[in-house]
């Protein structure tokens, strides 16, 4: 089975992290929201903030969740998942792999 990040496949307490605002929290102690259309998990500030009722930046691609992000280019650009895996395991460790991604932006 494949795991989502930020998707909540069962009733324990499980972390997630805003799409909106990046903030990370637990599905369990926070006042969360959650969107029928995409499943996405808001935190309590964006949902006040946003409107989601009416109104969720995913369902609208307004914001793009990682997951969705990820998934659209390995398809639209033909990646082997695999062989993008073995690009960055050619830099070690995540340490290095982070470094590496920092001195690109
Ligand atoms: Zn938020
Ligand atoms: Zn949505």
């Amino acid at each position: 089975m494949k795991k989502r990040s930020g998707f909540v496949s069962n009733s324990s307490s499980s972390s997630f992290t805003c799409p909106i605002c990046d903030e990370t929290g637990d599905t369990e102690y926070d006042d969360i929201v959650s969107c029928n259309g995409c499943d996405s998990i808001f935190c309590y500030t964006c949902k006040d903030a946003n409107n989601l009722v009416e109104h969720c930046p995913v369902c609208k691609l307004e914001t793009v969740s990682d997951y969705d992000m990820i998934t659209y280019l390995l398809k639209s650009r033909s990646l082997d998942r695999k062989l993008i895996v073995e690009e960055m395991r050619a830099h070690g460790n995540l340490t290095n792999l982070r470094k590496w991604l920092r001195s690109k932006e």
